[in-house]
């Protein structure tokens, strides 16, 4: 079987395997159970389209019901994620042809499967840069970033966690550009793992071009 997993569809899934273990341990109620059980199931369904080899995999999760099933689960699933990329130092300098002596990820440590984006903070520029998958390609950003010292809700993942502003440099018209700011997680690896759809990704990268 080829992978065919997202990383946000791999948390997504990751979600709804928790929530069927949760429904164990407060509800009494096996029907109750049962509805919880084909509820997550379809809610899966509903965002990963699954053929019949894919989808005898992931309905292992009705089986789940205590906390230790749930890692034996998603290491089953965990060879079929797509990771991201593949990315080469080459094109993410083509990303920022104005940086100069831009410092690099160490593309050797990053978990691609676990990320839907990838993000790292220049010590030297004190800067941070993100690199979205964007129409075949890639698109990255890169801006100032300011903890905020408190929880706020993230441009990236839309969950509450330790934020802070990142400033970039948007478009405003055909030759124009303003900074433009948004709040994201200070921990990318946390966010990475909290996002379930693309869809405020999208909104950051459609928001930034516009
Ligand atoms: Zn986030």
């Amino acid at each position: 079987m080829e992978k065919f997993i997202k990383n946000h569809q791999y948390n997504h899934i990751k979600n709804q395997a928790l929530n069927i273990v949760n429904a164990y341990s407060t509800i009494q109620d096996k029907k109750v159970i049962e509805a919880v059980k084909f509820s997550a199931l379809e809610k899966i369904t509903n965002e990963i389209y699954l053929d019949d080899e894919q989808e005898t995999l992931i309905k292992h999760i009705v089986h789940l019901k205590e906390k230790e099933h749930i890692e034996q689960f998603l290491e089953g699933i965990i060879p079929y994620i797509i990771p991201f990329g593949p990315i080469t130092e080459k094109s993410i300098l083509k990303q920022f042809p104005k940086a100069k002596k831009l410092q690099l990820p160490n593309l050797q440590e990053s978990n691609f499967s676990k990320l839907s984006y990838l993000s790292w903070f220049d010590t030297r520029a004190q800067r941070k840069y993100i690199i979205f998958e964007y129409k075949n390609g890639f698109k990255g950003f890169g801006g100032t970033f300011k903890p905020l010292y408190t929880k706020g809700i993230c441009s990236l993942c839309n969950q509450l966690n330790d934020v802070g502003l990142f400033m970039a440099r948007a478009k405003s018209g055909k030759e124009t550009y303003v900074n433009r700011g948004n709040y994201i997680c200070s921990d990318s690896d946390n966010c990475n793992a909290q996002i379930t759809n693309l869809q405020y990704m999208e909104k950051f990268i459609e928001t930034q071009l516009k």
